[in-house]
């Protein structure tokens, strides 16, 4: 069969590999000059690995990919780095059930709650219930408030915008229930793990169109005709990688600036830091290179300073000169000594389309993958239920759909 795949994002690039190995002869089209979506990275002459444009990892149970990655022959490394969050002026470590124990902003009561609670929904299999009732709505009662307060309100907000009130449980389960202590990442980056499967796609004789846009496709005689903004091509099946606009599904963007250091940022080895702070302008600070080694960016710090917001946000707008000097004061609270002169270089990265906002009533609005044109699947982003969206659900939706093929 003649199958054309729209997206070299990880769902296409799985099923582009899925459905060559079983003899089909595919064509991918990508608008971006490169594999890899969401995860795509970039690279600099003196780096030894590429770095993606928006902060990437794996929990140790993302077993499809990680199974994809053995397959294919691509080492990963496994680290357990270090977690922690910011909140009033100080950092504290808390990614184990011991340092939450210790956790002196809340009571003992409340630390005791909290820690069953996160216990629960750990060991705890998916519940229809959990999608009946919100994460706001269920922390406070069970946690108490001091804890939705203090650790969970801060970063809901930032996160979700005006929503935050009404992303479901389900989503904040999968989130617990996922969560590994130690995390996982493709050897050389996610661009050249996508770059390796483009290798073997190519083995396999599929053709794939970069910066080529998919536009529209029309039935003709049992066939389709699709079009991009540069060619048509007549195939048997149609896979439609991206999200769909017509499900209703409200999705938020993400910014992140890249700070290349000369100095570490966060010094005691913290790798994600989540800042629990309505004031602060962005949601957490991710030192790549205190989860990766240093040595493979030419010795230079790398620091994620991330934010989701809604695509009506004015930060869009603006430059990365304008969103540095809108961080720079909330980076100095974070630490002091931190001065423009350490940054060597920065590179600013927006996604309009980061993460579909699971609030009542999803699991009703999720595209099916046969849709209702025969011969035309949807495999995206949206169709990643009740676990949160990630490059591992991206391997698994196209296995998936490559098998009902
Ligand atoms: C800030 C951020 C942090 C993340 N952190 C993690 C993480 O730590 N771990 C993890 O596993 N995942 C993470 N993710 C999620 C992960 O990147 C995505 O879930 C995954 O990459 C989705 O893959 P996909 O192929 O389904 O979609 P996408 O990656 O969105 O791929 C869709 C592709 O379609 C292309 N396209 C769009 N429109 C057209 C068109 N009209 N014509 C042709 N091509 C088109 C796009 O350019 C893109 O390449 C993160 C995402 C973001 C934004």
């Amino acid at each position: 069969m003649i199958i054309a795949i729209i997206g070299a994002g990880f769902t296409g690039l799985t099923l582009a590999y899925r459905l060559s190995q079983k003899g089909h002869q595919i064509t991918l089209i990508e608008s971006e000059n490169k594999a890899g979506g969401l995860a795509v990275g970039f690279s600099k002459k003196v780096w030894k690995w590429t770095l993606e444009k928006h902060y990437h990892h794996w929990f140790t149970n993302d077993y499809s990919i990680l199974n994809l990655a053995k397959e294919i022959g691509h080492k990963v490394v496994t680290v357990r780095p270090k977690t922690s969050t910011f909140i009033k002026g100080e950092i504290y470590q808390i990614d184990s059930p011991f340092a939450l124990l210790i956790f002196s902003k809340l009571s003992i009561i409340d630390r005791l709650r909290t820690g069953i609670i996160l216990f629960s929904l750990k060991i705890s299999p998916f519940l229809k219930l959990y999608e009946k009732v919100t994460s706001e709505k269920f922390i406070r009662f069970f946690m108490g408030e001091k804890s939705w307060n203090v650790l969970w309100k801060p970063l809901f907000t930032k996160k979700f915008g005006v929503d935050y009130k009404k992303i479901l449980l389900s989503w904040f389960w999968a989130r617990i229930k996922k969560r590994t202590p130690s995390l996982c990442y493709p050897a050389g980056g996610f661009q050249k793990f996508a770059d390796r499967i483009v290798n073997k796609l190519k083995q396999k004789k599929v053709i794939i169109y970069y910066n080529e846009l998919f536009q529209k496709f029309k039935k003709k005689s049992g066939k389709f005709v699709l079009f991009t903004n540069k060619r048509q091509l007549i195939v048997d099946k149609i896979i439609n990688t991206i999200p769909l606009k017509e499900t209703g599904i409200k999705m938020i963007g993400a910014i992140n600036l890249v700070l290349e250091l000369k100095e570490p940022f966060l010094k005691d080895n913290t790798y994600w830091l989540n800042i629990n702070d309505a004031n602060s302008p962005f949601l957490a600070v991710v030192e790549h290179t205190n989860f990766m080694d240093k040595r493979n960016y030419n010795n230079r710090h790398v620091v994620y300073v991330g934010n989701y917001l809604d695509k009506s946000s004015n930060l869009y707008s603006k430059n990365i000169e304008e969103i540095l000097d809108i961080y720079l004061p909330y980076l100095n609270k974070i630490n002091p000594d931190f001065k423009k002169n350490v940054i060597v270089n920065k590179y600013l990265f927006k996604a309009p389309f980061a993460q579909p906002i699971v609030s009542n009533g999803y699991s009703k609005k999720i595209p099916p993958f046969v849709s209702e044109i025969a011969g035309v699947y949807n495999a995206n982003i949206q169709q990643v239920y009740p676990w949160d969206r990630g490059t591992n659900y991206a391997v698994e939706i196209g296995n998936k759909v490559a098998k009902l093929i």
